[in-house]
């Protein structure tokens, strides 16, 4: 599975609708300091599901809707196009301010759908959110210091036992 491109829209420092493609293999993104990096990895991240607006160095959600003197749209959106073995799949998260709250929606395949599916869907594509399919910065630092239970809680991460145990708390809270 990879990502063929990314569809960025009035997400943080991308005022203008942005699309990024990729090829199968190693990216490396390059570029001189606050030109919009990390905050490519950032919208990945929002898309798969973010356990903490920490992950994406936010305080609150609209942090993420890009603010400037000539822009004031109350909206975002990140498109990742998946291809997975030559299945393609669109996953979507937009924000919206409705009712003067910010919410969000996702799409499957330009289809509404609930947070749960997108879940489901990245599971399938074996992408593991508390795991380390995602490495950010001050992780490795984080492992090098950690007690001998929080190893053994990251290697049940590795091994995909965490999406399980989380199915399993979800099936008793029902
Ligand atoms: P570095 O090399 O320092 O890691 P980078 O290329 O990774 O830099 P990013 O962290 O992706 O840079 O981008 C930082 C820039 O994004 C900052 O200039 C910041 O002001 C801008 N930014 C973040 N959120 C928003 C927002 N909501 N609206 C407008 N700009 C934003
Ligand atoms: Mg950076």
């Amino acid at each position: 599975m990879f990502i063929e491109s990314i569809e960025i829209d009035n997400f943080k420092s991308y005022g203008k609708k942005t699309k990024i493609y990729f090829k199968p293999g190693f990216t490396v993104i390059i570029g001189p300091n606050g030109s919009g990096k990390s905050n490519i990895g950032d919208a990945i991240l929002f898309v798969l599901g973010i356990r903490s607006n920490k992950t994406v160095r936010i305080e609150r959600l609209s942090d993420l809707i890009h603010k400037s003197e000539k822009s004031s749209r109350n909206y975002c959106y990140v498109e990742l196009n998946i291809n997975d073995n030559g299945n393609l799949y669109s996953i979507k998260r937009e924000i919206k301010k409705e009712n003067g709250e910010y919410k969000s929606n996702y799409y499957i395949n330009n289809n509404k759908s609930k947070y749960n599916d997108v879940s489901n869907l990245i599971d399938s594509f074996h992408i593991y959110l508390d795991s380390y399919s995602f490495v950010l910065q001050g992780d490795i630092n984080n492992i090098i210091t950690m007690s001998g239970s929080e190893k053994r809680k990251l290697f049940e991460a590795l091994a995909g036992i965490e999406s399980f145990k989380e199915k399993i708390e979800n099936a008793r809270s029902d």
